[in-house]
């Protein structure tokens, strides 16, 4: 959403974030236009999804846990999302209502036929689904799910008129030869190919990075690290479809979110929200993460109003939702 109400108060304290762009992914190249925020700032409404994979157990076990989740949700919530196994959707909405998006793992690109076990779009749609997952590491890994199905499966989903949340990241060995930037340019680019500019300016596209290494391994990517991938990804948004554009998006982070970790990952400026795998299986853990508490602490604060404020980035993004809060 573009906030032209506040952006020249914001004006003032923020200068080029150009300075910021991360050193480290040197496989995409950074132009100038892409980052100036002097004149118009975006927020992007937080989104915190859940992903139960082939969890839980039973039927009982999802309204049980379904049930303590949703004690979590305030008017202030963010925006919430839940990916269940598909026997327990339908039980899963009924049990959260309207205060949880309660959305499928994966959808089989096909629309009908003969396609044993598959479950299709329109399957999903006539159930009151609207989010979907696609390209889940572990579907790309142990489902040997390709760029090209993924993509058949975001445009799938998109005529059906549903919305998708396409899932990359890179390995640990292409994290550490300094590839993310470029595995994330790649996934991205063959995952939305053919996916308008209108699609996305409905807000019907999120991106979730994940890092492999980071998944279910307790491994989780310093904020810092993850921002820095974040800041890639839009830069290679904004390739794709403008810069405009590419500031509607929200991407996700995903790999090992707890509690502990989700307060400093969301203070991040391109970090829009998570997806959260093991923690969504206890309603304490995924009712903390939804009320992550990213205040600007009293040293950032200090920073805003000083000669430094240009180089918080991250800042200006929270600054502006209290801001908001003055009108
Ligand atoms: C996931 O399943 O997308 C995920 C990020 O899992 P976890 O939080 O357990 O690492």
């Amino acid at each position: 959403m573009k906030l032209s109400l506040y952006s020249t108060v914001l004006s003032i304290v923020v200068g080029s974030t150009l300075a910021f762009a991360p050193s480290s992914f040197s496989t995409i190249s950074s132009s100038p236009q892409h980052r100036n925020v002097q004149t118009e700032i975006y927020e992007r409404k937080p989104f915190i999804t859940g992903n139960w994979k082939l969890n839980p157990s039973t039927k009982g076990e999802a309204i049980q846990l379904a049930t303590e989740i949703v004690k979590s949700i305030t008017p202030d919530s963010p925006d919430v999302a839940l990916f269940v196994p598909f026997p327990f959707i339908e039980t899963v909405q009924t049990v959260v209502g309207d205060k949880i998006t309660i959305g499928a793992e994966m959808v089989t690109p096909e629309m009908n036929g003969a396609f044993t076990g598959g479950t299709s779009a329109p399957m999903l749609k006539s159930i009151g689904v609207q989010w979907v997952l696609a390209g889940h590491s572990e579907r790309r890994t142990i489902n040997q799910e390709s760029d090209e199905y993924i993509n058949a499966q975001c445009l799938a989903l998109i005529e059906t008129d549903l919305s998708v949340i396409l899932c990359i990241g890179e390995t640990l060995n292409e994290f550490e030869n300094d590839l993310a930037g470029a595995i994330c340019a790649v996934q991205l680019k063959k995952g939305l190919q053919g996916i308008s500019k209108e699609v996305i300016q409905a807000g019907r596209v999120a991106i979730a990075y994940e890092p492999v290494w980071a998944i279910g391994t307790g491994k989780v990517a310093t904020p810092e690290i993850a921002q820095d991938v974040h800041f890639k990804c839009r830069e290679i948004l904004a390739d794709m479809y403008g810069q405009d554009i590419a500031d509607e998006i929200r991407i996700l982070y995903g790999g090992s979110v707890s509690p502990d970790s989700v307060d400093g990952l969301l203070m991040k400026p391109d970090i829009d929200g998570a997806l959260v795998g093991g923690a969504s299986l206890s309603g304490e853990s995924f009712g903390r993460i939804i009320n992550f508490q990213p205040e600007v602490s009293q040293e950032q604060d200090a920073v805003v109003g000083g000669d430094e404020a240009g180089k918080k980035p991250g800042v200006v993004k929270r600054l502006a939702k209290k801001v908001k809060s003055l009108f």
